[in-house]
């Protein structure tokens, strides 16, 4: 810990006492607000397929564990956003793999152990696989075992694992109202602030920045 100049009295008993383990701020909170660390953050059976999908993908791609789908997907109808986005918003993917360089999500890993099995589970993993399958996620589904195959694995990953989507070139038609390609709603037009295009004028997605896609004068769509 670094050296403290001119501190306070108060000051260094707070250090002190947090040096000893006490934490005043803390020690108020945790009166009150009732949480507490879970103990089974991933279950037995998710900790050891993690550790065989770390060993599969070293450091090609980032590993993620539980993620939110509202924090990987959006509802692109901002009108239907509360209905839509309450779907989502207390489901998770069991892993996710990201490009580790710009942690662009690849492609999402549910392992199925036998709740699986059961109705409600199976309407719950049928409308995940839907929201994966129209975002254009790829979502795979492993079989909970005692053990893994690494190299069968790996090359179920690699399969599954979408390339970058290419991009696409639409023209542009003088005074009229662009559609985004990826959400289906109109875009807006917008002048550049800053960059290569600065001052010149743009259409953006009204989902920004949630969605970047843009048309250009040029009539192109830059990824
Ligand atoms: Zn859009």
């Amino acid at each position: 810990m670094p050296k403290q100049k001119n501190s306070e009295p108060a000051g260094c008993l707070a250090v002190i006492l947090k040096l000893i383990g006490i934490d005043l701020g803390r020690a108020s909170v945790g009166k009150t607000l009732p949480y507490r660390l879970t103990d089974k953050f991933l279950s037995p059976a998710e900790l050891s397929f993690y550790h065989v999908l770390m060993q599969t993908v070293r450091e090609e791609y980032t590993v993620s564990c539980k993620v939110n789908l509202s924090d990987i997907f959006y509802v692109s109808r901002p009108n239907e956003n509360l209905a839509y986005r309450n779907k989502i918003d207390r489901k998770h993917v069991d892993f996710l793999l990201c490009d580790t360089k710009n942690m662009q999500p690849l492609l999402g890993i549910e392992l199925d152990d036998s709740s699986h099995a059961k109705k409600k589970r199976q309407d719950r993993d049928q409308f995940v696989d839907q929201v994966f399958a129209v975002a254009g996620l790829p979502i795979l589904h492993i079989p909970a075992a005692r053990g893994y195959n690494v190299s069968e694995l790996a090359e179920l990953i690699r399969v599954n694992v979408q390339d970058k989507k290419p991009v696409v070139a639409t023209p542009r038609i003088p005074g009229t109202q662009h559609i985004c390609p990826k959400c289906q709603i109109p875009m807006v037009q917008r002048i550049a602030a800053k960059g290569k295009q600065k001052g010149q004028s743009f259409w953006g997605c009204t989902n920004y920045p949630n969605c970047r896609e843009t048309v250009w004068e040029e009539g192109t769509i830059l990824g």
